[in-house]
């Protein structure tokens, strides 16, 4: 076991009585989300002195140790994972149970500690949801949407708005394979709306009508000096831009979008979302947005 990637030997010893969360990853150092948690549970301990004992941390593990690294953490007192890259899906076999959403979206990026096991949940969807109508003041089901991508973030993107009841749904990846397989194991896991797959935006069907919302899913703009996935151009009528990239805050594509004088935001707001329905699922109650939202733009502005 590659000892540097598995960094557990700081929590041999939580501290008595100590419930521990953290988010697992490979890298992640640079994670802000113990800011955005550890925020929220200050306020929940305000109310509820119980919770100055819960402590969020972020710990990384390397694909090949998270077998090991899972029941290790629930022995050492941890109560609530978040996963992020590499293991949402590479997790799935670990679990001994999972949410019905999660199991849609074939990924999950949430664990909770329930009956001696694992149980998986994905908070990524409903988090960009409650973006979207909190920055828009639409809900994702008013809109024709184009998600660009076909990984694990744009499989939470399009569950999620099948879920909610999106009508005209359309995906553009740069591997159309991609694309197929994602829209096949959507309808594998039982969603019966068409989901249109574009080979270039021209084929993108969409009526002058409905507002459009395009949602980038893939992961160019984590890079300043990334292009833009798409041309913005090529779209009709009334359009809304949501890029899930939230560093750099301001990528090639908001950039457009903000030329066009499009309705636009970048991911910070889904960041805090699922962390916020993360911590619902954990402690079981109401969560502070506000305090998480806060400690999300401190964090990045440090
Ligand atoms: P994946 O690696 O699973 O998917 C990456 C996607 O980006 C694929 O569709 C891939 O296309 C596409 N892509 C990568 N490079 C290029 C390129 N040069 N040109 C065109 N397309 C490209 O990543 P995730 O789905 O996990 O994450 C995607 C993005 O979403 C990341 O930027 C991530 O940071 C962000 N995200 C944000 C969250 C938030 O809370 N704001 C939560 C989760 C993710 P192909 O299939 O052809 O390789």
């Amino acid at each position: 076991m590659p000892k540097e990637s598995f960094l557990l030997d700081q929590f041999s010893a939580l501290p008595p009585r100590e419930v521990g969360l953290a988010v697992l990853g490979y890298p992640i150092k640079h994670s802000i989300s113990p800011q955005l948690h550890n925020a929220a549970l200050k306020v929940l301990a305000e109310k509820e002195p119980e919770f100055n004992n819960w402590k969020y941390h972020k710990i990384e593990v390397h694909p090949e140790n998270l077998s090991d690294a899972l029941p290790k953490l629930a022995e050492l007192g941890f109560r609530g994972l978040n996963l992020t890259i590499p293991h949402k899906v590479e997790v799935l076999p670990m679990l001994s149970s999972m949410d019905e959403q999660a199991r849609a979206m074939g990924a999950v990026n949430t664990l909770n500690w329930e009956e001696g096991g694992w149980k998986g949940y994905n908070t990524d969807g409903i988090g960009l949801s409650r973006s979207v109508r909190e920055v828009f003041d639409r809900s994702v089901k008013e809109f024709q949407v184009l998600v660009l991508g076909a990984g694990g973030a744009a499989r939470a993107a399009v569950a999620q708005c099948l879920f909610e009841g999106c009508e005209n749904l359309a995906i553009f990846n740069r591997s159309m394979e991609r694309a197929y397989q994602l829209s096949s194991a959507l309808k594998e896991n039982g969603f019966e709306q068409k989901i249109s797959l574009v080979k270039s935006l021209s084929h993108f069907p969409h009526n002058a009508e409905q507002p459009v919302l395009v949602i980038n899913a893939t992961s160019l703009g984590l890079v300043m000096d990334d292009p833009a996935p798409i041309d913005l151009s090529c779209l009709k009528g009334e359009v809304f831009v949501y890029d899930m990239v939230y560093n750099p805050p301001d990528t090639r594509l908001l950039m457009q979008a903000k030329e066009k004088r499009f309705p636009h935001a970048n991911g910070l707001g889904m960041l805090v979302g699922q962390a916020a329905r993360s911590l619902e699922i954990w402690s079981e109650r109401e969560v502070s947005i506000h305090a998480m939202s806060c400690a999300a733009l401190q964090a990045m502005s440090d």
